[in-house]
């Protein structure tokens, strides 16, 4: 299935703020207070983007910005592992 570039969604990478095409993102939920790395960007709930990009998540990191989005205290070292995973993977 070919998709227009227009047609394609945008979201906002939470580490640099700015609005990019889902399919480049990296998708993140939050499931049962844990993080994990949602590769299929099916599951519901509360989650994030971020860019394929380290300094990406060190931004958020420093921002606070998972506490926000995730209105809870959340482990960043644990975000770390599982977005650090997700970057190596990719
Ligand atoms: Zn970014």
């Amino acid at each position: 299935m070919r998709r227009k570039l227009t047609e394609r969604p945008m979201r906002r990478c939470i580490g640099c703020r700015q609005s990019l095409p889902q399919d480049t993102l990296m998708r993140f939920t939050l499931r049962d207070g844990e993080i994990i790395a949602d590769r299929d960007q099916r599951n519901d709930g509360r989650g994030f983007y971020l860019c394929r990009d380290r300094s990406c998540l060190e931004k958020a990191i420093k921002g606070k910005a998972f506490n926000r989005i995730l209105r809870s205290a959340v482990d960043t070292e644990k975000i770390m592992r599982v977005a650090e995973e997700a970057l190596n993977s990719n």
